[in-house]
This record gives structure tokens, sequence and C-alpha cells, in this order.
């Protein structure tokens, strides 16, 4: 925990009136979580300042945790702080207009590849974005004010990043904090239905998936989703990519993919591991992420097919390089 940095960061929040937090395209919960939850503690804790969440894209399957509102001018960055969160570089910005701020503060947990702003928080191996807004919010939680909407936004963005607190990156820390949003009243109950209950629709789409997937030489499990296919199912793009999960918990593939066909052509590519990184890969494809966690995009069967051969090939490797996996 970088105490020092925080410190500066909440001095840079106190010297700014106006202050514009974005997060990354296709947001996850994480993006959406810890930009509101910033939001949410600013507004309270600042009620003279104006705390503006401006992004150009939006998830609807987040949308139960409220809009994310406005626009506003070029000419209204010139004297602005913009925050960004969970977001590894500046291309990745949801806000076209970012860098005509004043200053601009990056606070993220993925692997540190750009450091686009004046001031730079990264911490590569905390579980979610959301946690370090917890730990900053702790650490100074006697000039800081939260309430039960701001946990919310937070413990969405802790529990989904972490898998349900079950990747690597969990530790005590995040337990610490995810039970410090707990005791000021999260409704768990509600928030695990908006997550994780799925439509008839999906469960006939992940039962497709695991009946269609395949396999490479050394493991690798995969599938492509058409947008064909995405039409017969009368299912969303952002349904489409849920694929990916439906594939994470076979005893041999400790690396999984889904390639994902979007209405622009391009195909995007989201790569998950485990024991095994796999950013490495995702990053000889124009994408990048977290070790275990990873996106890209391709534009052709021909990209796809080298993309699982490369990920093919480090798996072999590990395989042939390790023991103790199951
Ligand atoms: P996703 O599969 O889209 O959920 O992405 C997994 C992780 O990789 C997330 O933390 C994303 O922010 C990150 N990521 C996805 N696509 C890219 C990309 N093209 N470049 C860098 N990071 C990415």
């Amino acid at each position: 925990m970088n105490r020092q940095m925080m410190q500066e960061i909440l001095e840079k929040i106190k010297q700014h009136q106006k202050i514009v937090i974005s997060r990354h395209w296709r947001p996850d919960g994480d993006a959406v979580g810890s930009t509101k939850g910033l939001q949410r503690i600013l507004q309270l804790t600042f009620p003279e300042k104006q705390i503006l969440l401006i992004n150009e894209d939006y998830a609807s399957y987040l949308s139960f945790l409220g809009t994310e509102e406005c626009q506003i001018e070029e000419k209204d960055y010139s004297d602005a702080l913009s925050i960004i969160l969970d977001t590894a570089t500046a291309k990745r910005v949801s806000n076209s207009l970012f860098t005509k701020a004043q200053e601009i503060i990056k606070i993220d947990h993925h692997i540190e590849v750009e450091q686009y702003g004046t001031l730079n928080w990264v911490e590569e191996n905390c579980s979610s974005a959301s946690q370090m807004i917890v730990m900053f919010y702790l650490s100074f939680r006697d000039q800081l004010k939260i309430d039960t909407t701001g946990a919310t936004y937070l413990y969405t963005g802790m529990v989904t990043d972490s898998g349900r607190f079950k990747f690597n990156e969990t530790d005590g820390e995040t337990l610490r904090c995810a039970a410090a949003m707990l005791d000021l009243g999260v409704d768990i109950q509600t928030l695990y239905a908006h997550l994780y209950l799925t439509s008839m629709e999906t469960l006939k789409f992940k039962s497709k998936v695991l009946g269609e997937f395949k396999l490479s030489p050394n493991g690798v499990a995969y599938t492509y989703v058409s947008l064909d296919l995405q039409k017969e199912l009368g299912i969303t793009n952002e349904d489409a990519s849920l694929s990916v999960s439906f594939l994470e918990t076979i005893k041999d593939s400790l690396i999984w993919l889904a390639f994902i066909e979007c209405p622009d052509s391009t195909i995007r590519v989201r790569l998950r591991s485990r024991f095994v990184t796999i950013n490495q890969v995702a990053e000889h494809f124009n994408g990048g992420g977290h070790a275990f966690a990873s996106g890209a995009t391709v534009h052709s069967t021909e990209e796809m097919q080298a993309l699982v051969s490369q990920a093919d090939q480090v798996l072999g490797e590990y395989k042939n390089t390790h023991e103790g996996w199951l």
C-alpha cells in the first residue's frame, strides 16, 4: 500500500473544484464499481465540488448500479482533475477528452505498461481497482465519507474482479476491505441475484458452448461465438462474451479462451488461465491485461488459429516443466 501516493492523490482532489472520473471501454463490474464508488465518496465528502462520471460506452448488464451520466465540452476540462480508474493505457480510456484535463491521476491494478497520468498509482497485485478505492477510503476514513450505496458499488467491483474472491490476487487485505464494505450494510442477496442469476437464453447458450467447445493438443479450451449464433439464440454481444466463464472449470485446461464475433466484424478475445500466465499471448495480438485474465482483438480465422497455437505452446511448456497442477 502506497500511503505517500494516496496522500498526494487526496491533496490533488482537495485542490480541484471539478473532478472528472472515467474508466475503460467495455466496462466490467470493477470499472463501473470503482468509478461510481469513488464518485460517491467524493460527492458525500465534498458536496461543494463538481464530481462528474464521464464515459462514452455503457454495460447494460450493470445497469442495476444506476446511470453514468453526462458529457461536458472540451473547454470545460481546462481546470478539471481527471481521475482514470482500472485502465492500463490511455487508448483504452472510455473518454476521448480526458487528456484535456489540467491534471490526470491514474489508479489501476493492471500490469503497468504506460504512465499516462500526472500521478500514477498502480498496484499490480491488488485484486481490483475497487479494492484500491476501499484502501484509499480506509486510509483517510477520518476525512472521507461513504454510505451503503458507495459500499455496494465498491463491493460489486471487488466481488466481480476477484471471481467471488477466488482468483490469485485475493489475499487477507482483499477480505479485510470487503469486510469493511459489508459492515456498511451491503445487501449481498440482492447484489448476487443481479450479478449471477441467468436467463433461460443464457442457460441454453451455455449448454451449446459446453457441447461444442474445442480443445488444442495441450488442453487449451476455446469457443467461437459467431454473430449468426448470437442471432439464432437471441443473445446480445455482451451475453456472448460471458462464454469465457463457461469453460473455467475443466481440470486439464489451464488456459481457456472465448472468441466473440462483434458487429464491426472484429473478433474480441477473452483469455483466462490458472497457474500459467497468459498476458504475453494477449500482448502479441494487440491486447493485454492481467497475468491470468487478459483481452485482445483479432480479425480473421487465421489469426484465431495463430492465437490458439501460441496459447497451446505456452500451456505445453508449462506442463512439461511443472508438476503439481491438477
Ligand atoms: P476481458 O476479457 O475483456 O474482461 O479483459 C480481461 C482483462 O484484460 C481486463 O482487466 C481488461 O481491462 C484487460 N483487457 C481487455 N482487453 C484489453 C486490451 N485490448 N488491451 C489491454 N488490456 C485489455
